[in-house]
Formats: structure tokens, C-alpha cells, sequence
């Protein structure tokens, strides 16, 4: 059942999209060679409570961290760990929080110092599709145009779309239906309306879409040990344009800086 929003619980969506898009840009600060990933997550526990919200994925189905955090060939659901980040690594950072009784949810996949030409052709193309993605947001379309853009986009370039794991409605819960695919044809699906609000989220493989669950029974790998990217927005359905919720602004600040 999708629960359409009002404007005030867009609101309430957007303040939690803002401190997530907040978090991620405060942990790709400290992405750098010879971190811990564990150092990552309580860098983020202690950004969400200090501004008041609560981590959401923290328990979440007994997750053990703030932040899923995925190193290379690890699409989804890594766990906050001892591993220290190297040179030529990604790390897909994924953040929830929870805040006025709503959920907030984004993703960002960050290069750890200088990566390989394919690698970095794998960031920019997954995230272009979000961009993509996302623009087809709009009253009237069909969740099959938004999983299209993605899915054209991304094997254009010869990257692969995993199949397992989907964008989402969100709101009162983290996932709400709809589901979210990254591949699909246009015109096919739910019809979208205003009030509607979702995450959309490539998952994207430089090698074979095919994934495996790793031993911790959490962590999605993929299934030739090549690298992966994931890059999320939250998203509110609108008519003529979508209405992008998180932002990648503070992350693109950083960058600009250095
Ligand atoms: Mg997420
Ligand atoms: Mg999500």
C-alpha cells in the first residue's frame, strides 16, 4: 500500500534529507587512506544526535552500524569494520536517520584518494543515472521510466544493473512500497503521483549484475569480486518536475575546496 504524503510530512522528509545529505559530506571528509570504516560510522552516529535526530539504520533489523558502509566489490550492507580504507578503494557510504517520527535515507559512493580510469568511470556513470533516474519523478510517468534511465544509462558505459535490491517508497518506515528497480521499460509500472516519496538507488556493477550474500548473511558482494557503486537520492513526486529532497551540495563543496 503506498501512503501518499501532505505537504507538512514532505517537509518533515526534507528536514531529514538535509542532515542526511549533512552526514555524508561530514564522512567524506575523513575518507581518506588508513581510516577505519568503524571510525566512519561513530563519526556519523555522534553528527545525526548532536543535531537531534537518531540513526536509522542503527538496530534496523539488527544492523550493527549508523552507516552501511561498502568497500569495493561489497554493493550494500557492509558492516562498519576494522578494515582501514587504502588508496585506489571506493567505500559506498549509505546513511538513514530518523527524525520527527520520519525516516531519511541517502547514498554516496566515495573514491579513497586517486582511482583507475574504469573505476572512476563507474562513480560518475552510476551517479549520472541517479540524475537521470530521478528527473523521470514526475506525476504521471511509471516506476518503469525511472528504472529505464538508469538501466540505459549505466549499460551504455558496459557497467551491468543488479536485479536483487530496489529503490523504495519512504516515510513513517524506511521502506514503503513502491518498490524501485533500476531496470525496467517505459511506461511500465505504478503510475507515479504527487505525494509519492521515494528513494531511488542504482546499484551498479563494473562487472556481471550477478551478487552473493556474504558469511556475516548481511553484506552484498558481487559475484566476480569487481568493484560496485551506489548513489541515493529521497524524492518527492511532483507534477512537471520532481522535487529532490537530499542534495549532494555539501559533498560537491568538499570537492571544490581541494
Ligand atoms: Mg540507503
Ligand atoms: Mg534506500
Amino acid at each position: 500500500m503506498i501512503h501518499y504524503k501532505t505537504l507538512e510530512e514532505i517537509e518533515i522528509l526534507k528536514e531529514n534529507a538535509i542532515l542526511v545529505s549533512k552526514t555524508l559530506a561530514e564522512v567524506g571528509k575523513a575518507v581518506v587512506p588508513g581510516v577505519k570504516t568503524k571510525t566512519l560510522d561513530k563519526l556519523a552516529e555522534e553528527y545525526i544526535r548532536d543535531n537531534g535526530a537518531v540513526p536509522g539504520f542503527l538496530g534496523y533489523d539488527g544492523f550493527p552500524g549508523t552507516l552501511c558502509l561498502s568497500v569495493n566489490d561489497v554493493i550494500v550492507h557492509g558492516f562498519p569494520s576494522d578494515y582501514e580504507l587504502k588508496e585506489g578503494d571506493i567505500i559506498s557510504v549509505d546513511c538513514g536517520t530518523i527524525y520527527k517520527g520520519y525516516f531519511g535515507d541517502s547514498a554516496y559512493t566515495f573514491p579513497v584518494g586517486e582511482v583507475d580510469e574504469e573505476t572512476a568511470l563507474l562513480l560518475k556513470t552510476t551517479e549520472e543515472s541517479l540524475y537521470l533516474g530521478a528527473a523521470q519523478a514526475i506525476d504521471g510517468n511509471r516506476i518503469g521510466d525511472i528504472g529505464n534511465a538508469v538501466q540505459q544509462h549505466c549499460e551504455a558505459q558496459g557497467f551491468s544493473v543488479v536485479r536483487e535490491m530496489v529503490g523504495h517508497g519512504i516515510g513513517k518506515d524506511m521502506h514503503e512500497d513502491p518498490m524501485v528497480p533500476n531496470y525496467g521499460k517505459p511506461g511500465t509500472g505504478k503510475k507515479l503521483r504527487e505525494g509519492m516519496v521515494i528513494c531511488v538507488e542504482p546499484m551498479i556493477n563494473a562487472g556481471v549484475k550477478e551478487v552473493y550474500i556474504q558469511d556475516n548473511n548481511w553484506g552484498v558482494a558481487t559475484e566476480d569480486g569487481k568493484k560496485s557503486a551506489h548513489f541515493e537520492f529521497t524524492i518527492a513526486v511532483k507534477k512537471g518536475k520532481p522535487q529532490i529532497l537530499t542534495t549532494f551540495d555539501y559533498i560537491n563543496k568538499l570537492k571544490n575546496k581541494n
